[in-house]
């Protein structure tokens, strides 16, 4: 999923002359971090990315294997810990750096808005009634959901955000109590669902086992907020509904972690 924002967002920078010239720099939980890094060496761009220090092995390893420069954060301050850094280090050397800040770049919901949005209206043609996405950027709702909000005004977007500031919904941001990015826009939100780490958990292994589909934590957390939307009162909503779930990332960037749940 963070391919098409981090893409959208290289082009930008490449249009306004400050890439390949400087480094581009921002602050990820991972999955963008390992976005830059992956289409920065195919395009000679150079990368550095601040990712709080307990992302997963898999994505901190990814960003060596790519040559990305990466800078550990520290783990209790988690996303907010990683964005303080990348700003220090853009102010500190303008010059030698150009903060992409994924957080506050048009062209991260623009992506979403020329690719996610348009796929999910073609793969359901037209019949979507419902968005649920997890937020971290808010790119995909915000982007996404702007081109679905245009093509079908009665659409509903339903923001999925974890239940408490410690949680382990790896690329989710409490809203309430994070710094909230400049792309997120509140009023154009349906819903807001906040969701456990345990019970997302419990549908990433329901969705291996049966039905051999390993998705992230935060695919779980989706689920969880769509099977709480299905099982409610339908007399106030058009039916059928369609609800369309997104899966930004698989499981096996979590697969170390993973490890618990076989009691490792
Ligand atoms: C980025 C991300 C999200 C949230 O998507 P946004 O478009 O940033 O709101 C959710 N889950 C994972 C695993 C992510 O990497």
């Amino acid at each position: 999923m963070k391919d098409r924002p981090a893409r959208e967002i290289l082009r930008a920078g490449i249009a306004d002359g400050a890439l390949p010239a400087r480094r581009l720099l921002d602050a990820s939980s991972g999955n963008t971090a390992v976005a830059y890094a992956m289409l920065g060496a195919a395009a000679r761009i150079d990368v550095t990315v601040c990712v709080p220090a307990n992302a997963s092995r898999e994505r901190r390893d990814l960003l060596r294997m790519y040559g990305a420069e990466l800078i550990e954060t520290d783990p209790l301050e988690g996303s907010d810990g990683a964005i303080r850094r990348a700003r220090e280090l853009a102010a500190a050397e303008p010059h030698r750096y150009w903060y992409a800040d994924q957080y506050s770049h048009p062209a991260n919901p623009r992506a979403h808005y020329l690719t996610t949005g348009p796929e999910i209206w073609r793969d359901t043609k037209g019949a979507v009634t419902h968005l649920v996405a997890g937020v971290g950027t808010s790119g995909t709702l915000m982007g996404a959901g702007r081109f679905l909000k245009q093509m079908r005004r009665d659409v509903r977007l339903v923001a999925v955000e974890p239940d408490s500031p410690f949680h382990g919904l790896e690329g989710l941001k409490h809203m309430r109590t994070a710094m909230v990015p400049a792309i997120y826009d509140r009023s154009a939100i349906d819903e807001t669902v906040l969701v456990g780490t345990e019970e997302a958990e419990w549908w990433v292994t329901h969705l291996a086992r049966e039905h051999g589909l390993f998705v992230g934590w935060s695919t779980g957390a989706a689920l969880v907020a769509a099977g709480r939307l299905l099982s409610r009162d339908t007399r106030d909503q058009p039916e059928p509904r369609i609800v369309v779930v997104i899966a930004p990332d698989g499981g096996t960037r979590y697969l170390s972690e993973a490890r618990r749940l076989f009691g490792e």
